[in-house]
């Protein structure tokens, strides 16, 4: 056991932080790679209109396999990638990816009605977002409903102008946004008819507790009625069980996406598991 204050646990100290140091920067060239050459790839999961039965859209979740340490989970790497400044680019890779993609399943008539990629806030507040998408969709034949733009609530806390003018734009030209994990930014709610989104995604957290926690059927029930009220689409994240569907279901909430309908899963899988379901 290193003393830790004496000179010698100084050392050690030292050492150990400049080895983490040294893992960190491995990890972040291992990402910064894999960006570039196919190690990141994404899976789709679906999300379902609980009313119609039918698929209400896809939700694009970045994976990264890295060559020797295998899976990482997002978790680990989109911090990583934020401390790198590689965010910005791992959002442009998924926007690419995911029109690619849609294009894709467009050709195959495979019935995907839109998907949903999630940004940084970087990447809105990058002068050429509006541009690219625009480009992006032209370029596979995609329109601005194709595509959502997912962005957490606690990135818009701070929104500068020039992020809602990109959010203006975005809306003006038909794409859809939506607010990632809803209800845990500690935002006011006043802010909430100014931002031009279509949805709200009703935080994991609060469908993870709904069975054994008042407060958090108290908070569905609020956030439901706010959708409804400013007419927004709630879609409720992670649902995992028929009890948590249930609960839910009974407080009006429609669009469902968790485990219990779908995992997040290769393009080709997606296609499986719709082609296995009845369709409307
Ligand atoms: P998120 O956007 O809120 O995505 C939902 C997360 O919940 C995903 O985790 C998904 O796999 C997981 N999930 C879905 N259904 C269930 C369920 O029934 N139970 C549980 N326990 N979890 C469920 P994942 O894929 O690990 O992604 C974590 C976060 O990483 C995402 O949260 C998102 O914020 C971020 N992320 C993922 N891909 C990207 C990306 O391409 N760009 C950016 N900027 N962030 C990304
Ligand atoms: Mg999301
Ligand atoms: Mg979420
Ligand atoms: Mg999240």
């Amino acid at each position: 056991q290193a003393k830790l204050g004496g000179r010698g646990g100084a050392r050690f100290f030292n050492e150990e932080m400049q080895q983490r140091t040294r893992e960190r920067v491995a990890l972040e060239a291992a990402l910064r790679l894999g960006l570039r050459d196919g190690g990141l790839r994404l899976h789709y999961q679906p999300q379902i209109d609980r009313r119609s039965g039918s698929l209400y859209g896809v939700e694009a979740l970045a994976r990264w396999s890295h060559p020797q340490l295998g899976e990482i989970p997002p978790a680990r790497f989109i911090p990583l990638a934020e401390e790198a400044g590689l965010v910005a680019e791992l959002g442009r890779w998924a926007l690419g990816e995911a029109c690619r993609q849609m294009a894709q399943w467009r050709r195959a008539g495979i019935p995907v009605p839109r998907v949903a990629v999630n940004l940084s806030t970087r990447n809105f507040e990058e002068e050429g977002l509006v541009p690219m998408v625009a480009g992006l969709l032209d370029a596979h034949g995609l329109v601005p409903g194709d595509l959502t733009l997912e962005m957490t609530e606690s990135m818009l806390l701070d929104a500068t102008p020039s992020v809602l003018a990109a959010l203006q734009a975005l809306r003006a030209m038909g794409v859809h946004l939506s607010l990632d994990d809803f209800g845990t930014g500690y935002s006011s709610l006043s802010y909430l008819h100014r931002l031009p989104i279509h949805e709200l995604k009703l935080d994991q957290s609060f469908v993870r507790d709904l069975a054994d926690n008042a407060t958090a059927r108290a908070l569905t029930n609020t956030i439901l009625r706010i959708g409804d009220s400013l007419k927004l689409t709630v879609v409720a994240e992670g649902v995992e069980n028929t009890l948590q569907a249930q609960l839910l279901a009974e407080r009006g909430s429609t669009i469902v996406q968790g485990y219990l309908y779908g995992r997040p899963m290769p393009a080709q899988a997606l296609a499986d598991w719709i082609a296995g379901k009845p369709q409307q």
